[in-house]
């Protein structure tokens, strides 16, 4: 990723991308004080991209830094970016890191860094091929309890667990893995957020030990739009047998239809569909 032509936003100004380099000892590196985004450019726009910067820095916030940029700037630093790298779709990432001013657990005094690039990453799937359903297994890890680590901030830390579970699922030979939290409820993909629709009502784990998707609150809206139910709330995973359709929402997987967790089996049908389409609709809109 790092060799290729283009620009990165990185401290103030546009730098060739082969120069945005840091220091071996960074303390974002060796401790996880590090925090980022994910976000999608349509049609030359970058989707909900002040949600996106107040997210970056309430994270930053939460690991008990500041940004050293308003919102108003990053969200103008994004848009350097993206109109420098030219392109009409793209993904967008964000980051922010304590730097190597220090080197131990204690860092108060390291400067913080901010960077953004800006590659094109097509949608996975085209909505017709979406409506196939990817398979997901089990995770072998949960997600960890709000007094067990920062879990309202993106941060880079908690994705050690994700990296870990995607990976066992790809060489299993699924898309993802579902995870649990660390009560035992269905929590979430590892980059994704997770839906069921159980007899034409909309039912979603309650984000209280893991991301609150802007997608995932993007397509309740949709959902509700179109005057179906969305109940939030804690679901076992046994109520998997009661489910007819499954369907992740996040920046890079949009609304992905699930064909599979573990050995319980859906059809992406009517919700899936409406709401594949309905979100097209709105980021292309
Ligand atoms: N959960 C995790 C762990 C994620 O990485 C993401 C992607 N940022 C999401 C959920 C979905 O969040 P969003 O819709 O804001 O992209």
């Amino acid at each position: 990723f790092d060799d290729r032509d283009g620009v990165i936003w990185y401290d103030g100004a546009l730098v060739p991308w082969r120069e945005a380099n840091l220091h071996v000892l960074t303390h974002g590196l060796h401790y996880a004080s590090c925090v980022f985004e994910g976000e999608r450019v349509y049609n030359g726009k970058v989707f909900k991209l002040t949600e996106h910067s107040e997210r970056l820095a309430a994270s930053a916030r939460i690991l008990g830094f500041d940004l050293p940029y308003s919102v108003a700037e990053i969200d103008a630093a994004t848009n350097e970016t993206v109109k420098a790298m030219g392109f009409t779709d793209a993904y967008v990432r964000p980051v922010a890191w304590r730097g190597s001013e220090m080197m131990g657990v204690a860092a108060q005094d390291s400067r913080i860094h901010v960077a953004i690039a800006v590659w094109q990453w097509p949608s996975y799937f085209s909505p017709e091929a979406k409506m196939a359903g990817i398979k997901l297994t089990w995770a072998p890890w949960r997600r960890p309890a709000p007094d067990t680590a920062p879990t309202a901030s993106k941060a880079a830390g908690l994705y050690m667990i994700c990296t870990l579970s995607k990976h066992e699922a790809e060489a299993k030979g699924y898309q993802d893995a579902l995870m649990l939290d660390y009560r035992g409820y269905l929590a979430e993909a590892t980059g994704a957020n997770l839906f069921l629709v159980m007899d034409g009502k909309i039912h979603t784990p309650k984000p209280d030990c893991f991301l609150d998707g802007i997608t995932r609150r993007t397509v309740i809206d949709l959902a509700r739009k179109r005057g179906i139910e969305v109940i939030e709330r804690h679901i076992q995973p046994d109520e998997l047998a009661n489910t007819q359709e499954v369907f992740l929402t996040g920046t890079a997987a949009e609304v992905t239809p699930v064909g599979q967790i573990g050995d319980h089996s859906f059809t992406p049908g009517p919700v899936c569909e409406a709401l594949v389409k309905d979100y097209d609709a709105l980021v292309r809109g």
